[in-house]
């Protein structure tokens, strides 16, 4: 039997499939494909009494045709070398797709965050940041971890706090991670920002006539059916905000298996059950599905798989009946699974498209460190007054007045959640256009290969700016 194909050589494969429409050179696009710095390390941290654990973990920059690089930072058991490269590339091209001004970077340490105390996650944290200061491979200018699977806020902030002490006179350095507490100068909207960016992609996905008329589907999420894998934080954001736009999410796949209801999940009472039952399964209202892929072959009108790669393989991909996959997760499906799925119609939303919502909100997240002050701090009240001023002028020139409610209705200065949320549905709709032009006009037959191809075009403008290649 032929070896499976790694996931980096899957992400590989995806590039050069979009590359065999642009006329760059070879050695450009080589460049532009292959990781630039890979960082393995060993490191031991002390267990308790004389137990020593030795750890690796990984930070790899994929590109430096922008600095700095970014991406999140993975701890799981199954981290090595190939998927912190496949993930690292992912975030070049996300970048690029969204216009965020940062090279594809991304971390993993090769442990269990379920099965380890909080007081030892504390010490791999704080050493492993140690390690890369120790390699000039954090900071602001030089490279800037997030969150990614299995870690979060409380992460970010050993790694702030480690950084800060180790680097303590840098006034820019706030900006060496994102992902941060708000309360340690992290922003507004970063811990929803994927799914919600998942939503905002899918709502623009949604709202051509043409592409849902080939699909047999109508515009608009509203009565869309949802099916969701995952329910960790993208899934969960994702499953929640989409409800908002009127569609129903009637499966949730998880580790312990799925649950089915036709009429709709509660998705924030549901990951309430699951916290204190420890599963999805016997959730009120709800039917539990059985199988190996239970979930994830459920007839509906949207997937989204945000758990971890390679979950749509060649084994599952012939039973998955879903009209559009919005890829929540990075490289949720394998390149043979995506053929099939492709000759069956179904539309797929990439990774490095649909995703992007998190990347794109760390930029905000970075840009508001540099800056030193909350977005919307300085106009704020200003907006609000000048709008006050307009109303009094109409009121004058009319001889009508409106009532104290309607004018509160109408004078609003933006704040900081405001000014993220609408930076990041006016990226997620942006980026889209440019995705579904580039299929147009190169007619490109899938949105993942338009989207490599966007990306791959602009990051070889960079290159090209920098008089490295013609
Ligand atoms: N880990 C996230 C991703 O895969 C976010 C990265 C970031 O915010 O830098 O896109």
């Amino acid at each position: 039997m032929a070896k499976e194909a790694t996931f980096y050589e899957n992400v590989e494969r995806n590039f050069n499939k979009a590359a065999a429409y642009t006329r760059l050179p070879e050695g450009l696009l080589e460049q532009i494909k292959l990781c630039n710095s890979v960082y393995k390390m060993k490191f031991p941290v002390k267990t308790g009494g004389n137990d020593v654990q030795v750890i690796e973990a990984y930070r790899v920059q994929h590109s430096h045709h922008r600095m700095p690089t970014k991406g999140g930072i993975r701890y799981s058991i199954h981290v090595n070398q190939d998927e912190v490269m496949a993930l690292a590339a992912l975030m070049t091209y996300k970048c690029a797709i969204v216009d965020v001004p940062f090279g594809g970077a991304k971390g993993g340490i090769k442990i269990s965050p379920r099965n380890t105390s909080p007081a030892i996650l504390e010490k791999i944290t704080r050493r492993y940041t140690a390690e890369l200061i120790k390699k000039n491979f954090i900071g602001p200018g030089l490279d800037v971890p997030a969150p990614d699977y299995g870690t979060g806020e409380r992460e970010m902030a050993w790694i702030l706090d480690t950084y800060l002490t180790l680097r303590a006179h840098e006034v820019e350095g706030y900006g060496c991670v994102t992902g941060k507490p708000v309360s340690l100068n992290g922003i507004r909207g970063r811990t929803e920002a994927t799914g919600r960016g998942v939503v905002y992609g899918l709502n623009e996905a949604v709202s051509y006539k043409e592409d849902m008329d080939a699909l047999g589907l109508t515009t608009g999420l509203a009565g869309k059916r949802v099916v969701v894998q995952g329910l960790g934080n993208v899934g969960f954001h994702a499953a929640n905000i989409i409800t908002e736009y009127g569609a129903k999410v009637i499966a949730v796949a998880e580790l312990e298996g799925a649950i089915y209801c036709e009429d709709g999940l509660d998705v924030k009472k549901l990951l309430k059950y699951r916290k204190s039952n420890g599963s999805i399964i016997g959730f009120p209202g709800s039917k539990e599905i059985k199988g190996e892929n239970a979930g994830i072959e459920v007839e509906c009108d949207i997937l989204i798989p945000a758990a971890l790669e390679n979950q749509i393989t060649i084994k599952n991909a012939d039973r998955i009946k879903a009209k559009i996959i919005a890829e929540a997760a990075n490289g949720p499906i394998t390149p043979d699974a995506e053929e099939v799925l492709l000759k069956k119609g179904i539309m797929i939303i990439p990774d490095i498209y649909i995703n992007a919502g998190g990347v794109t909100v760390s930029y905000f997240e970075w840009l508001k460190n540099l800056s030193h002050v909350r977005f919307g701090r300085m106009n704020k009240r200003f907006e609000e007054f000048s709008q006050n001023n307009m109303i009094d002028v109409m009121e004058k020139a009319t001889n009508k007045s409106i009532s104290k409610r309607e004018r509160s209705n109408v004078v609003r200065g933006a704040s900081e959640i405001d000014l993220v949320n609408s930076g990041l549905e006016d990226t997620m709709i942006e980026a889209y256009q440019s995705i579904r032009e580039a299929k147009k006009k190169k007619n490109i037959p899938d949105l993942r290969t338009a989207a490599f191809y966007v990306s791959i075009v602009k990051i070889a403008d960079a290159y090209g700016s920098m008089g490295i290649f013609p």
